[in-house]
């Protein structure tokens, strides 16, 4: 089956609306599709709708910003009540703090003499509650500062380099708590990206698992094909639901396009065979 469960619209930092994600996802043969917006739903009613014109199986989704053990970590959730008042509640605090921090990101950017630009952020933020790192990476790409958003992402806005700004995002048992609460699946967002140590990655999937989160994405854009073999054993020493998503932002920006990437492994039990 070709799942796409992982990817972003101009609802949050992606930069194509949800009908052109429907499409581009159908054009590439995706047959189960999921928007998975982070921290936000607005986009949802739009990807159903779009995704039933083209005759393509869909899965509400949202990718939420999560603070566990002073790291962000995404969760994922799939299958959700999209009107859920629960979890609409829970991600309009989540996004509160964004746009203080990007004015102090724009200060420290000022500092090492660049200006402009929370403004210049602002203009490539369709919505602007959801105002993230990605579009200050595109003001940087724009102004010249850096070649590629790749180079930003060494160069700035990371921890120890200008333009950081620690934020607290939600509890890992909250997040957890409303995708359940919505009727949905919570999986652990590209596993391989955190820098954790063996012994806080075991204690993250277990709080993950005691609390109630049941799948990890394995094939995901994120992932090399060294990460799908060894989060593939993760999955199963676990017990986790495998998923699959590209975490497709933009066609030139992202490396791995909506449906391309390897099929899960026969072995893993797919988070989609949870929803008939
Ligand atoms: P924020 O939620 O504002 O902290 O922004 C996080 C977003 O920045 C992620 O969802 C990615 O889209 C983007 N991002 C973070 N790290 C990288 C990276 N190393 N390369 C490219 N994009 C990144
Ligand atoms: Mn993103
Ligand atoms: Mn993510
Ligand atoms: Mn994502």
């Amino acid at each position: 089956m070709n799942a796409d469960l992982h990817c972003h619209s101009v609802v949050s930092d992606g930069t194509l609306t949800p009908e052109a994600l429907a499409q581009r996802a159908h054009a590439n043969g995706v047959q189960l599709w999921s928007l998975t917006d982070h921290d936000e739903l607005g986009g949802q009613e739009r990807a159903k709708a779009a995704a039933a014109d083209l005759k393509m199986d869909y899965l509400a989704g949202v990718e939420i910003s999560v603070t566990w053990m002073g790291q962000t970590i995404h969760i994922v959730g799939l299958g959700i009540n999209h009107q859920d008042a629960d979890i609409l509640d829970g991600l309009k605090r989540t996004r509160e703090g964004r746009g203080d921090r990007a004015k102090q990101m724009a200060d420290q950017l000022l500092k090492v003499g660049i200006p402009g630009a929370y403004e210049g952020a602002l203009h490539y933020a369709g919505n602007h509650d959801l105002i993230s790192r990605t579009h200050f990476a595109r003001f940087l790409v724009e102004k010249g500062v850096c070649k590629d958003t790749e180079h930003v992402f060494k160069n700035y806005l990371v921890e120890d380099k200008p333009g950081y700004v620690p934020h607290r995002w939600a509890n890992l048992d909250q997040a957890i708590s409303w995708i359940k609460h919505a009727g949905g699946v919570a999986v652990i967002a590209h596993p391989g990206r955190y820098k954790l140590n063996a012994m806080q990655r075991d204690e993250l999937f277990q709080f993950f698992k005691d609390h109630g989160g049941l799948g990890i994405e394995v094939i995901t854009g994120s992932h090399s094909p060294d990460q799908y073999q060894e989060y593939g054993k993760i999955a199963k020493q676990y017990g986790f639901l495998a998923s699959r998503g590209s975490d497709f932002h933009d066609p030139s920006e992202s490396h791995i396009d909506l449906g391309v990437l390897p099929l899960l492994p026969e072995h893993l039990t797919p988070v989609w065979s949870v929803f008939h």
